[in-house]
């Protein structure tokens, strides 16, 4: 996967989209696990294993490990020769502008419980976006505001930096949409609108880890310029959360496995391996702990400062087991439309493409039942790459059997 741990450098590739997704037939909704306030929120899916509980039997089907992903396209519309044409692109555009290319927005339009969420937020609250004006951060294909448009939207200002925004022109007129939808190529941090305000503000921004590309800030920058003071922003929430895991069999596989390469020992790569976060399926099954909700944004009033954050949690062992690291996802909502809506990307949710992320530890702790592993984790952009993560991984376990106190380092990247 685009994993962290596939990739080559950030500069050959950030991208927080891969490849790889697998068709799921629902809508999903958000779990339903103590500790925060959260929205009701209403599924009109007809599967239960949405409603997760821990101990759900759901596999999630496990896509090959093995795609790449580009460079975020933020900084990127510039490399790229603005060709216009598909056929003339070469690698070298794709290289500077990731979201160039039609397979990226394939699998996130594939991403059902992505898709479908942002479908029903927009289409099933008609009247909330009757005669307003929207702006869709981030258009890609122009599916949000072809959305927004069918809902009765009065005008859409579709922005996007990436060349996927000449394929959104023909299809926004191909479909229809001319008159209602305007798309606007450029950073959204460089371009002007023709309004002063929008009414609505859509965006699909959430990356691995959520934070991973730092594209909430460009959402966070359109939000402060151009939304009106009663605005509606979606989605408007988002939760990200950390629980322990037993993993041996992985960990052995993707750390252990520079002990003895063919033979050789290579082991000196295996710290820098664990110090990346491995953006990949978790099986539900290998959750040991609850999970504890280590950073909640509320987007309407959110600022970038609060996406440098630093998290005290705690958590609590469910069984007898083994912990070999810690797994982290993020829920997402829409609370300010009719009936809340939003989707999980837990392990025990359907599959997303954003899949979860794992950090491990060096050591393995033994863990008894009820007992609890504490802990803080801090988070915040690289200081020469932003779009790079640097987390701090605070544990302090003093159990029965193990014991463990000490700080781990990763990078997102
Ligand atoms: N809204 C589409 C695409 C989401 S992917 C969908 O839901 O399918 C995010 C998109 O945001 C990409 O196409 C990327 O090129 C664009 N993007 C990211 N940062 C941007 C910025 N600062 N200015 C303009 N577009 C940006």
């Amino acid at each position: 996967a685009p994993c962290a741990s596939s990739r080559i450098s950030s500069e050959f590739c950030s991208s927080k989209r891969h490849k790889n997704v697998e068709m799921i037939p629902q809508c999903t909704v958000m779990v339903q696990s103590g500790k925060v306030d959260r929205p009701t929120i209403q599924n009109n899916s007809d599967n239960n294993q949405n409603q997760s509980h821990d101990d759900t039997d759901m596999d999630p089907p496990k896509p090959s490990s093995n795609q790449n992903s580009n460079n975020g396209s933020n900084d990127s519309s510039s490399n790229s020769n603005d060709s216009n044409n598909n056929e003339e692109r070469t690698s070298k555009d794709y290289y500077f502008d990731s979201y160039a290319h039609h397979g990226i927005h394939e699998e996130m339009i594939k991403d059902e419980v992505r898709t479908r969420t942002y479908q029903m937020a927009i289409m099933q609250n008609k009247h909330l976006f009757k005669d307003k004006i929207v702006l869709d951060v981030g258009c890609g294909t122009g599916i949000l505001s072809m959305f927004a448009a069918s809902a009765g939207a009065k005008h859409v200002y579709a922005v996007d930096c990436s060349s996927i925004i000449d394929s959104a022109k023909k299809i926004v007129e191909i479909n229809g949409f001319k008159d209602q939808i305007t798309l606007i190529k450029g950073k959204v941090e460089d371009i002007e609108l023709p309004v002063e305000t929008v009414d609505i503000l859509i965006s699909e921004w959430m990356g691995y880890f959520l934070l991973y590309e730092s594209m909430l800030d460009t959402v966070l920058y359109a939000r402060d310029k151009w939304l009106a003071p009663n605005g509606l922003i979606l989605p408007d929430k988002a939760i990200l959360y950390i629980a322990a895991i037993e993993d041996a069999h992985l960990k052995h596989e993707r750390i252990d496995f520079w002990d003895n390469v063919y033979g050789f020992d290579m082991s000196v790569i295996k710290d820098a391996a664990l110090r990346e976060p491995v953006v990949d399926v978790v099986d539900a099954k290998n959750v040991v702990s609850n999970a504890y909700p280590i950073l909640k944004l509320d987007i309407k009033t959110c600022t970038k400062k609060d996406l440098a954050f630093s998290s005290r949690f705690a958590i609590k062992a469910k069984r007898n087991d083994y912990v070999h690291g810690f797994v982290s996802y993020f829920d997402c909502a829409f609370t300010h439309i009719h009936k809340p809506l939003g989707f999980s990307t837990a392990p025990h949710a359907r599959y997303t493409h954003w899949k979860q992320t794992v950090f491990y530890m060096g050591e393995t702790l033994t863990v008894c039942e009820n007992e609890t592993i504490e802990g803080e984790i801090s988070c915040r952009p690289n200081k020469k790459n932003p779009r790079d993560l640097d987390i701090e991984l605070y544990v302090n376990f003093q159990g029965q059997h193990s014991k463990k106190d000490g700080t781990m380092d990763f990078r997102l990247r």
